[in-house]
């Protein structure tokens, strides 16, 4: 049986767009008979709000998605992802990195990634035999980073189920940080680690990720659990009418907001439903209808703009 996750961050609470990209992946999951885990992706330190995450599983739950088991948190993970850590360290294929963000940038000769950090340019790859000698050599806490293979074999190539073919050099992302200084794992270990273990066939998740795709194939790869790859599906986002990923600036397009103004969550549904390329969906849907009607092979290939009109749709009675 193929198994899915909802991976929601509780670093906020849930816009349109995250809810429609958590909404395509459970149609698709109640569509094919996969089963559903929820997982809340707490890491993030800073970036995690108190208290959202109630708030989260509360929206989902508001819009009539269900899972079949959690919800876990990565919090309550931190000896895999150390095990995992470990394997990656010993067999030389991670290495300890010291170099502070602001040194990072002022050495990278290479184009800045699509979320406006630098590319690393690999300053601390070799430099250190070991985390105790980079500890006591410069007296800063390293994180850890894996090394990305300098040969053809860092040439990822997939089918995404919305993208289609796409190949991507990993050397062209840089050695990415799996362990921060604080000794707490990074996204992309922590998330092969947890979908390896609940033995996850199925990702789908925004087109923001793609680029994470071929970090994680080599993660699985550097784990040997490469015959545990997922298929994976990136859609595209919702943005506003500036092109730009849907956020605070495209004003307030969270569901709490929704909801406190009194809007049904079938409302919510016939707006996310059009967005899902269903045309015959009525002002007020319920999931069920969604489920009907819902056909993957008419989910828009291009962006969804959320624009005044929707959220005055949204609101309007
Ligand atoms: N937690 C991530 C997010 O909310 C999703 C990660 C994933 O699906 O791999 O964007």
């Amino acid at each position: 049986m193929d198994i899915t996750r909802l991976a929601p961050s509780p670093t906020g609470a849930l816009h349109l767009g995250n809810a429609r990209t958590f909404l395509i992946n459970w149609l698709l999951a109640r569509k094919q008979h996969w089963r559903v885990v929820l997982r809340v992706e707490d890491l993030d330190g800073p970036r995690i709000k108190p208290g959202s995450e109630a708030g989260l599983l509360e929206d989902l739950r508001w819009l009539g998605l269900d899972w079949d088991q959690g919800p876990t948190r990565q919090s309550d993970r931190g000896d895999a992802y150390l095990a995992a850590l470990s394997q990656l360290t010993d067999a030389g294929l991670a290495y300890p990195c010291v170099c502070t963000r602001k040194e990072i940038e002022l050495a990278a000769s290479a184009p800045h990634a699509d979320d406006g950090s630098s590319i690393y340019p690999g300053t601390c790859r070799g430099r250190f035999a070991t985390i105790a000698a980079a500890r006591a050599d410069t007296g800063r806490e390293p994180a850890i980073r894996f090394r990305i293979p300098d040969d053809s074999s860092s040439i990822i190539t997939w089918t995404d189920r919305f993208a289609g073919e796409c190949t991507i050099d990993a050397r062209t992302l840089g050695d990415f940080v799996i362990a921060k200084a604080d000794g707490t794992a990074a996204y992309q270990l922590a998330v092969v680690v947890d979908d390896a273990a609940a033995g996850v066939t199925q990702v789908v998740r925004g087109n923001d990720l793609i680029e994470s795709t071929p970090r994680q194939v080599l993660l699985y790869r550097a784990l040997n659990l490469a015959n545990q790859l997922p298929h994976y599906g990136h859609a595209p986002l919702v943005v506003g009418a500036d092109g730009r990923r849907l956020a605070k600036r495209h004003g307030d397009s969270r569901l709490n907001y929704y909801r406190s103004q009194g809007v049904p969550p079938g409302r919510i549904l016939a707006l996310l439903g059009r967005w899902l390329g269903i045309n015959d969906v009525t002002d007020h849907a319920t999931i069920a209808d969604l489920l009907t009607l819902f056909k993957p092979e008419s989910l828009p290939t291009e962006p969804i703009v959320f624009t005044q009109q929707d959220d005055d749709w949204l609101k309007s009675r």
